[in-house]
């Protein structure tokens, strides 16, 4: 059953071929079985999972029949669940039981979705490898040596692994898409506003977005139908009309312009991953696509202007992590400043603490206009240069991230590398645009993505191109090795 596509599970659910109990016990098994590998899930819901599936079922048999009723799925541990720890990877939230739902995990939960458990993730969603999280690093299903890209790794490993179909994600400067190309997956990260952040831990609010990863696009534009929805609890949430994401898969590729970046294919980029993102282009031709060279002129701007903004917006969004009001406490303070200081330094791990110094540092008087200033002035060039280019082009395609999977610990101690592979995806945060990572080939035995990039709310664009590619190649049906 772990080998079904969401599609396909629904399917089953619907023809009664297995029941929703079955299908979660049997993912339940699988975690129990094969998590201590991967590390992916740091909460496992098996007693809620079961309820729900019953409920599930017997919501069936009453004749509800909603696309995700009774499929399992499971949330990265930065979603607030009411009454079940939302640590988001960090020692503060350790013992957090929060008392409301985020919007999103109430959508999957109205939609009749059974939850697996919560995801294990970088800490705060601070990092590229999910190395940072307190509940220790995830592993690569495809090479336990190797990262699973983050900071929505334990998201990725699970679905990678099949311990669970999907999963939701979050991302701030390329969290979906870069696990995705490291685990071989589909992940997609909607325009921002097109989905609700209340009740997702804030890390750089004017950045972060949900979305979701999963093996094929139809499966995420499945889960997508579910995740979206105009939210009044969030200021920033676009009160668009809902699309349904699985309408238009099967729209011609032929005639679509697909604008690659020469940045986006400069030093840095490992040359097997090069080609393998080539090749993917090339296909898209074959389909019918015509294909642009583009330039994005400020592109190597994006990585020092990110890391100037979501440190200064983090530095703010974390200060409510005080010892007083919820959260971990130190033991015995000798005095008010006594408490926060030890508080925050005992409970933050040392990515965390860097983003909070440099962020303050930004934002203090003398330096805000020299840094966060400037790098809001260099957000905007970014985002007039996506702009231009979408005026002549529908998609922009290229790499994902510079290399594939990358060794666990080989950039710990240098955190511009790790900042650098950032590279591609973080523009996209940046100017606020959708981004889809695919499969598109395997280099020194691990995956790597293609990159597609739309205009804002073009998410039904994209999947359907992924849709078309999916239909004419395998990569995303590949299993990582070793893996029943
Ligand atoms: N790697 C980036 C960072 O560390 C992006 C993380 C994210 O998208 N959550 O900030």
């Amino acid at each position: 059953m772990h080998h079904l596509s969401i599609a396909e599970l629904a399917k089953g659910l619907r023809a009664k071929t297995f029941s929703s109990v079955e299908l979660t016990e049997h993912f339940l098994q699988r975690i129990k079985r094969l998590d201590g590998e991967f590390n992916s899930f740091v909460t496992v819901t098996e007693q809620e999972a079961l309820a729900q599936a019953k409920a599930a079922d017997a919501a069936r048999a009453a004749g509800k029949d909603t696309p995700l009723l009774g499929v399992p799925i499971a949330h990265k541990d930065i979603f607030c669940t009411q009454g079940v720890r939302t640590s988001c990877g960090s020692r503060m939230l350790e013992n957090f039981v929060p008392p409301y739902d985020a919007t999103i995990v109430d959508n999957y939960q109205q939609a009749g979705a059974v939850v697996l458990g919560k995801l294990n993730m970088d800490e705060f969603a601070m990092g590229s490898s999910n190395e940072t999280s307190y509940f220790g690093a995830v592993k690569n299903p495809w090479d336990t040596r190797c990262v699973p890209g983050g900071s929505s790794g334990g998201s990725a490993a699970a679905v990678a692994a099949r311990l669970t179909p999907g999963a939701t994600a979050s991302d701030t400067g390329g969290s979906i898409r870069q696990p995705a190309s490291h685990c071989g997956l589909t992940g997609l990260k909607p325009t921002y506003g097109r989905v609700s952040r209340y009740g997702m831990i804030a890390f750089a609010s004017s950045l972060d977005q949900a979305g979701v990863l999963t093996h094929s696009a139809l499966d995420a534009a499945i889960m997508l139908n579910t995740l979206v929805s105009f939210d009044p609890l969030d200021s920033t949430s676009v009160d668009a009309p809902l699309e349904d994401y699985t309408a238009d898969l099967g729209r011609d590729v032929a005639g679509m312009t697909i604008g690659v970046p020469q940045e986006y294919f400069g030093d840095g980029l490992n040359v097997e991953v090069a080609a393998k993102v080539q090749e993917a282009i090339d296909e898209f031709a074959k389909m019918g696509a015509n294909i642009k060279e583009i330039s994005l002129p400020h592109s190597e701007l994006a990585v020092p202007a990110y890391y100037v903004i979501a440190p200064a917006e983090c530095s703010a969004n974390l200060s409510r992590f005080d010892g007083v009001r919820y959260g971990y406490r130190c033991d015995n303070p000798k005095d008010l400043e006594d408490l926060y200081k030890r508080s925050r330094c005992e409970a933050f791990g040392d990515e965390v603490i860097r983003r909070i110094l440099v962020g303050t540092y930004a934002l203090s008087a003398g330096y805000f206009d020299a840094y966060y200033k400037k790098a809001q002035q260099v957000r905007r060039l970014i985002k007039q240069d996506f702009d231009q280019a979408f005026a002549d082009v529908d998609v922009i395609m290229g790499p994902t991230c510079p290399s594939p999977a990358f060794k666990l610990g080989a950039k710990g101690t240098d955190p511009v590398a790790m900042y650098l592979e950032d590279i591609y995806t973080i523009a996209t945060n940046l100017a606020g645009l959708p981004g889809l990572s695919i499969p598109c080939g395997l280099v020194e035995n691990k995956p790597v993505g293609l990159q597609l990039i739309g205009p804002a709310f073009a998410e039904q664009r994209l999947l359907g191109l992924a849709h078309q590619f999916q239909n004419t190649t395998d990569f995303h049906t590949l299993t990582a090795p070793g893996l029943e």
